[in-house]
């Protein structure tokens, strides 16, 4: 098909927020569109929202290229339709039935459906082959992804046309199978789904999950500011779409504090509160200055689950090893070995050759604290750590041994602010905040492969392009090395016995390869 802007009109139906913003993006690049909508009162908002923002480009006479319609009829001259109507099976069905006669093939239509299943919207289609998804993300004008959903039946002409046309509009395609939430809203689930359930186990605040996200792991917005955007019944609704279209898969499950929210009508930013209050004008978060001033010598243990620990020792300044320097007396005492490398009597050695004041950091990412304190004679001075993402991150997350005396909890808190970063005190609790998250959004991507929704490369640029992520999973998943990975799943399933933590067959597999080589 030519998708030139010569000899392409796009249609779109429903002139709400996404029709109004796929049409605004269609008509930047050109395009003639023809919007349509029957309900009163939405072309006049979609109409006033596209002219503005046409003026605001120095575009104001490409608003003489959108027909605004109330009757489906005017889609006719329609080459590639794209539908925006509400998230409902039965009546997209119906809008495709009438599509089906009114633009006949080679006319494509499309759907922007975000869960539903787009071969059971194409079924009603006399030929489902010119059907397939162009999944646009919220704003539409702006944000650069779009998915292609390859459905039952689609043509790769239909597919190749809906690549080329996403193209034309410069956003970068990716083409997705039809399987529940395609790629972005599915391996997004656990953002979610793992922050709601540390909430309602009360391991940390939602304030300060959101911290540890977006200071700890780089996230551009934590979970809960980024629900109260997106709408939390929008989010709940997704999430329990895909429950229901899984037949219960245990990681989709809603979380009960979503949907009291849902009840409660508190939906985030379109209300007025959310998780947070938005009536009044945000107060700013409090971020001190971090300074990094503690001197002299840093006692860090062998061990891999602590990467990047002693180059950032090193560069604010501090000698870091596994020995002591002659003449130096550790200021700080950090263990870097796993479970799979910690062995008691090490950590009893680094106990017992050191100032009894110091707290000492063990990583607390595959065994929580409460199980650390049984491998050592002195639980009084240990501190379970978030050692994954504490050279990374400006915030890091500990964790009180239950025997930590006051001294040391407040020694340990004084030595993190040292080092210039923020401390984040949770509850003891497997996988603390963020291997927790971030590990199960790497299981869901290795799920997603698995399941061919995509190829590992086009998963990963999805979620950065998609929802902002500071990494692709599956990239993020190889940095950290796959075999801790699986660790980190299989502690979380072994504590919560909850299929929800299986790792994923594939992570195992990468893992393997990974000791080969
Ligand atoms: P919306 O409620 O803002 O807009 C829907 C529009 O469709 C309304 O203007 C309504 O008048 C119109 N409409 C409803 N039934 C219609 C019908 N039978 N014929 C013609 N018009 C009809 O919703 P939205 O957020 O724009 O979502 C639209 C679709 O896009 C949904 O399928 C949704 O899942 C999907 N989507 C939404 C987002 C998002 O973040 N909002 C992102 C990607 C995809």
């Amino acid at each position: 098909m030519d998708i030139s802007t010569d000899n392409c009109t796009i249609g779109v139906v429903g002139a709400g927020t996404m029709g109004s913003g796929i049409a605004l993006a269609a008509l930047y690049k050109g395009y003639r569109v023809i919007l349509q909508d029957s309900f009163p009162g939405a072309l006049e908002k979609g109409r006033d929202y596209i002219e503005k923002f046409l003026a605001k480009k120095d575009l104001s006479a490409n608003a003489g290229l959108v027909t605004y319609a109330k009757e489906l009829a005017a889609l006719a001259p329609a080459n590639i339709v794209i539908e925006a109507i509400i998230e409902d099976l039965g009546v997209k069905q119906e809008l495709f039935r009438q599509l089906d006669q009114i633009c006949p093939p080679p006319a494509i239509l499309a759907s922007n459906t975000s869960t539903l299943a787009v071969t059971a919207i194409a079924s009603v289609v006399g030929q489902p082959g010119r059907v397939a998804g162009m999944h646009f993300f919220n704003p539409a004008p702006i944000l650069p992804l779009v998915e292609v959903v390859r459905a039952g039946e689609s043509a790769p002409e239909t597919l190749a046309a809906l690549v080329a046309l996403a193209e034309a509009l410069e956003k970068t395609p990716v083409v997705t199978g039809d399987t529940p939430g395609f790629i972005v809203n599915r391996v997004a689930r656990p953002y979610y789904g793992e922050a709601l359930r540390l909430l309602g186990e009360g391991v940390a605040s939602f304030e300060e999950i959101d911290l540890l996200a977006e200071q700890g792991a780089g996230f551009r917005m934590g979970p809960f500011r980024l629900m109260d955007l997106i709408g939390i019944d929008i989010n709940a609704t997704a999430m329990l779409s895909m429950y229901e279209q899984t037949h219960g898969e245990p990681r989709y499950r809603p979380h009960f504090l979503q949907m009291q929210k849902m009840q409660a009508g508190t939906l985030g930013r379109k209300t007025g509160r959310g998780f947070y209050s938005y009536e009044n004008s945000e107060a700013a978060v409090d971020i001190p200055e971090l300074v990094a001033t503690l001197q002299g010598a840093v006692l860090v243990s062998e061990g891999t689950w602590a990467p990047g620990l002693k180059d950032y020792m090193r560069k604010i300044g501090l000698e870091a090893d596994k020995v002591t320097p002659v003449g130096l007396a550790p200021r700080a005492v950090f263990v870097a070995a796993g479970r799979d490398e910690l062995l008691p009597e090490e950590t009893n050695v680094y106990l017992a050759g050191t100032d009894k004041s110091l707290p000492v950091f063990v990583p607390a990412v595959d065994m929580t604290v409460a199980e650390l304190t049984t491998l050592t004679d002195e639980p009084e001075r240990i501190v379970g750590y978030d050692s994954l993402f504490f050279a990374g991150g400006t915030a890091v997350t500990l964790t009180a041994s239950p025997m930590l005396t006051d001294e040391h909890r407040a020694r340990a808190d004084e030595t993190v602010r040292a080092l210039g970063k923020r401390p984040v005190w949770v509850k003891d609790s497997p996988g603390l905040v963020l291997p927790r998250i971030v590990f199960q959004l790497v299981n869901e991507a290795a799920f997603a492969h698995l399941e061919n929704v995509g190829e590992a490369d086009t998963i990963d640029l999805a979620m950065r392009l998609g929802v902002n992520y500071p990494k692709g999973p599956l990239a993020w998943g190889r940095e950290f090395g796959f075999s801790k990975v699986v660790a980190e799943l299989d502690h979380l399933y072994n504590e919560y016995r909850e299929d929800r933590y299986r790792a994923c067959v594939l992570l195992r597999r990468w893992a393997r390869l990974e000791e080969v080589k």
